[in-house]
């Protein structure tokens, strides 16, 4: 079990991503003990499987690598992945909470040797690539994983495979004995980053996704442009491995739609314009059209938007797509819907679809937790009349990576207001 022993002087931080991470290090770099829990076996969030992120379009890596650094040179800061908060009762200033962290069955005496993973002979679908590949049952989560740890995926636990892999580490790293364990601690106030999932497109019938393998999403459309990526960063059609032709970009697949997601996710057409460029930039010759309800492109970002206009290759089609078949001439896939400008209908055939679904809360409503408030869809309103969980980042609305940082050092903030309070 977790040794940890605080305060309520401390300050609990749920989610380890950007803005996770950004919270934890603003409180504990101002002098105050943070506890950071992480569901997944690594820090980072979406941001570690974006290929590049814009604005500048560099890789999203170099910019965690920098917090990382911090989190190491900072003893203030302890961390946990593959755990989650089970409940939290009390108030701002006193809360208690319980935290559920899943076993690893590899310890601290891992050296990434990667011999368990030679040993294994069990393959599952990779995570970290959204299934679009295998990996080993025994695996490192991801090349640039922090902490650099490697997991066994709980299937081969009391198997051959699982023996095996025990069997070939040399460092006594695999404890296939490890448990679900639970740890209770005490913190003045909580930052809640848990930040988002994508919405779930085979809800969107109508586009055939987990139909037709050629319709992928935008999250899936940055695992297939990455080096480290299905496909060592080769965009092809899924279906064949081919390289695509004409790539169709799908606005708002479920968003501002309410039968799905009513609202906007805000980052979604810069996602989609990004796109547009790993696209361009592999293949001179594809032609690229994004179907749009309207661009939503605000300040400095609108100068990206004129600047992937000027590609005589990008085509904007102001429409709406109602479906998404297969064509049975060409076996490409057969965009039908209106074009809401001319009001004619459109009839298109693409060798791969890319659909913009947009971001859905991990919301804290599914934690046993005190009073707070959230939105309809589950997003952290932060109201001033229930101070002590301070919602932080895509826990608390879509949007992108810098304003997540900002949002984050002012949770930070709130949460040593709610301490020095008491
Ligand atoms: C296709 C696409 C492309 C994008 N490209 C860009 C871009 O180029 N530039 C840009 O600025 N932004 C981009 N974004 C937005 C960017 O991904 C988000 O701004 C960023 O991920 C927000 O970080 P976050 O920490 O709030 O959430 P997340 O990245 O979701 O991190 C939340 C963390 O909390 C963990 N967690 C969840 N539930 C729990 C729990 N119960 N307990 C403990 N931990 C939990 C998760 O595992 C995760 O690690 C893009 C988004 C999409 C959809």
């Amino acid at each position: 079990m977790a040794d940890v022993q605080t305060t309520n002087q401390s300050i609990l931080v749920a989610g380890g991503g950007i803005s996770g991470l950004t919270a934890a290090l603003e409180a504990a770099e101002a002098g105050y003990e943070v506890v950071l829990i992480e569901k997944k076996p690594y820090l980072g969030g979406y941001v570690t499987q974006l290929y590049q992120y814009f604005p500048k379009l560099c890789p999203p890596n170099c910019g965690l690598e920098i917090n990382f650094k911090r989190m190491r040179v900072n003893p203030r800061i302890r961390f946990f992945t593959m755990a989650e908060i089970a409940a939290i009762s009390g108030q701002e200033g006193n809360y208690d909470v319980t935290v559920k962290i899943a076993p690893r069955y590899v310890n601290e005496k891992c050296t990434c040797c990667g011999k368990c993973a030679d040993a294994c002979e069990s393959e599952i679908d990779n995570p970290f690539n959204f299934g679009m590949d295998k990996i080993k049952a025994a695996y490192l989560p991801q090349g640039f994983a922090f902490p650099m740890r490697y997991v066994l995926d709980p299937s081969i636990v009391g198997t051959e495979d699982g023996k095996k892999c025990q069997d070939a580490c040399e460092y006594g790293a695999i404890d296939l004995d490890m448990k679900e364990s639970t740890f209770d601690l005490k913190a003045g106030a909580i930052v809640w980053a848990t930040g988002w999932e994508p919405y779930d497109a085979s809800k969107v019938e109508y586009y055939g996704f987990g139909q037709n393998t050629n319709v992928v999403t935008n999250v899936m459309m940055e695992r297939l442009a990455d080096l480290n990526g299905p496909t060592g960063g080769k965009i092809l059609r899924p279906s064949d491995g081919k390289e695509p032709k004409n790539i169709a970009f799908v606005q708002c697949a479920g968003s501002r739609d309410e039968n799905h997601l009513p609202y906007c996710s805000g980052i979604c057409c810069l996602a989609s314009l990004k796109q547009s460029r790993y696209v361009r930039e592999q293949y001179p010759d594809c032609e690229v059209t994004v179907f749009f309800i309207d661009i939503r492109a605000m300040d400095r970002l609108e100068d990206f938007y004129t600047m992937v206009q000027e590609d005589e290759k990008v085509r904007f089609v102001k429409s709406k797509i109602a479906h998404i078949t297969q064509d049975e001439e060409t076996g490409g896939l057969l965009l039908e819907g209106e074009n809401t400008n001319t009001g004619e209908q459109i009839r298109e055939t693409f060798d791969m679809v890319v659909l913009a679904t947009g971001m859905v809360p991990n919301s804290i409503r599914e934690v046993p937790a005190p009073d707070v408030s959230c939105d309809e869809y589950g997003f952290l309103t932060n109201d001033p009349d229930k101070a002590g969980i301070y919602g932080a980042g895509c826990a608390r609305r879509p949007t992108d990576v810098a304003s997540t940082v900002q949002d984050a050092t002012a949770a930070a903030l709130k949460a040593i207001q709610s301490i020095a309070r008491r």
